[in-house]
């Protein structure tokens, strides 16, 4: 099983070393930014290299909202991550679901996801698999809860589409971790990356704020649980840079009873 981190973008192979890491994810521009990504000078050795990649598009993307001064440039943005996520041979592009703001039929918003996919199809297609990932958050999120993810499927499943479970989303948002891959999976057939985090917040708090594995508030043993269950790779977004983080795969490593795959 292949487990990494999430990094920094300026150098990932070295990062993926320093963890001892056979997987990375990273941005590919500034998460809180509108900046279309710019072809990496490294992608040739990227693509070349032993270790798997993530792309983590950025936060400000929204598909879903009704407010076409977002969704609109959201769409060319994630479009544009896909293109150059595909340029230095990642494995998938990792999208929040979004939301509608309060107040909007989320019933838009999930056809506004179905259009993106439309949109993407008309353009040549994405040329990376996109993996929409349940968030933490939010009243009104596509993706928060899984009777709304059952609705997001309803709207897209005929597309190419994969699925990123985050422990610390599912949890602060509200969806008990035992038992919630086989949910999970009754609704999106699959699931092609889990972020293994730790939850600062409390059960169905809300918040989005992640812990490494041995503290916040989830039993640890329920997050390697959801990993077994998942049978996917694994991404840490946990805090404590190049310590932390080697911390919690050597931990999940130890628990699964797995070697670093990577030479
Ligand atoms: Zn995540």
């Amino acid at each position: 099983m292949r487990i990494g981190a999430h990094v920094d973008s300026t150098d990932p192979l070295a990062e993926a070393a320093a963890r001892s890491a056979d997987t990375v994810q990273f941005f590919l521009s500034d998460p809180q930014g509108w900046k279309a990504p710019k072809l990496r000078e490294d992608a040739e050795r990227l693509r070349a290299a032993e270790v798997d990649l993530y792309v983590h598009a950025p936060y400000v993307i929204n598909v879903a909202t009704l407010n076409n001064r977002i969704r609109i440039p959201s769409r060319k943005l994630l479009l544009g991550h896909a293109t150059a996520a595909a340029a230095i041979g990642a494995r998938g592009l990792i999208v929040h679901g979004g939301h509608v703001n309060a107040g909007d039929d989320l019933a838009v918003g999930f056809d506004n996801w179905r259009k993106t996919f439309a949109y993407a199809a008309d353009s040549g297609g994405f040329g990376v698999p996109v993996l929409i990932e349940n968030t933490a958050g939010g009243d009104n999120a596509c993706a928060r809860r899984l009777d709304a993810l059952a609705r997001l499927w309803d709207a897209i499943g005929d597309h190419e589409v994969g699925f990123c479970l985050d422990t610390c989303h599912a949890y602060a948002g509200g969806e008990e971790l035992l038992g919630l891959v086989d949910r999970v999976k009754a609704i999106t057939g699959r699931i092609d990356l889990v972020h293994a985090n730790n939850s600062k917040g409390a059960f169905n708090s809300g918040q989005d704020r992640h812990d490494n594995l041995d503290g916040g508030t989830i039993d640890p043993e329920l997050v390697v649980a959801v990993i077994r269950a998942a049978g996917a790779p694994v991404v840490v977004e946990t805090p404590g840079g190049v310590a932390g983080q080697a911390a919690d795969i050597d931990f999940l490593r130890q628990q699964l009873g797995t070697e670093r795959s990577a030479a």
